[in-house]
């Protein structure tokens, strides 16, 4: 039984740049979820921007096919503009999955059985990485990050339906996604081929 609970502390690091590895943070957004974010920068007048992050070279369309974009921490503070200083993130009721599940994030490694990772530049898991080492059994994980884990297992049933839509696609022969390709080929794909998003409920 543990009795550590993980409360965020607000010190916005998850939202910023690493200042050791410049351009290493990625905070993957759904289309979906990019369209509602870029709405509410309209409404506020913020400039938000994202570029492409997962995507791939479906060669009967010749198209790129984008699962996921990433939000641009090209300002001045380096981080998502969606971070006030004072209230922290201004977007909570619509951030994205990958914020609403840090500092987890959940992966299958078998039929049986999920892997967790948890963050470890996470100021709480800093703060208490003796103690979380002491309880990694997935049971206290649960425990201690009561209300994020339910958020990291909805963000991996979100990524599986995308795999399933891409794998039907693929067998229903709609789309192919080679399983080896050269850089060389790839960079033309991406220069030259139109964009389709890959959207799931
Ligand atoms: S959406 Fe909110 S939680 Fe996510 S990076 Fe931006 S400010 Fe941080
Ligand atoms: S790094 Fe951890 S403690 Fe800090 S704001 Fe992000 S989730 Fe909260």
């Amino acid at each position: 039984m543990t009795d550590l609970l993980y409360k965020c502390m607000q010190c916005g690091v998850c939202c910023f740049e690493i200042p050791e590895s410049p351009g290493a943070k990625r905070i993957p957004l759904y289309p979906e979820e990019v369209d509602r974010l870029v709405d509410v920068a309209k409404e506020r007048d913020i400039k938000f921007q994202v570029i492409e992050d997962l995507v791939f070279p479906d060669t009967i369309n010749k198209k790129i096919l984008v699962i996921t974009y990433k939000i641009l921490l090209n300002n001045e503070k380096k981080g998502c503009p969606f971070f006030d200083e004072n209230t922290g993130c201004t977007v909570h009721e619509i951030k994205p999955y990958a914020c609403q599940a840090y500092p987890l994030s959940l992966k299958r490694i078998d039929s049986f059985n999920l892997e967790i990772t948890i963050d470890p530049l996470c100021h709480f898991v800093i703060q208490h990485r003796e103690a979380l080492k002491k309880k990694a059994d997935m049971e206290s994980i649960k425990k201690i990050f009561k209300n994020e884990y339910p958020k990291a297992e909805k963000f991996f049933r979100k990524n599986k339906r995308i795999q399933l839509k891409i794998r039907k696609l693929e067998a229903e022969k709609k789309i192919s996604i080679p399983r080896e390709i050269t850089l060389e080929q790839f960079n033309d794909a991406l220069k030259n081929w139109e964009r389709e998003e890959i959207r799931t409920k």
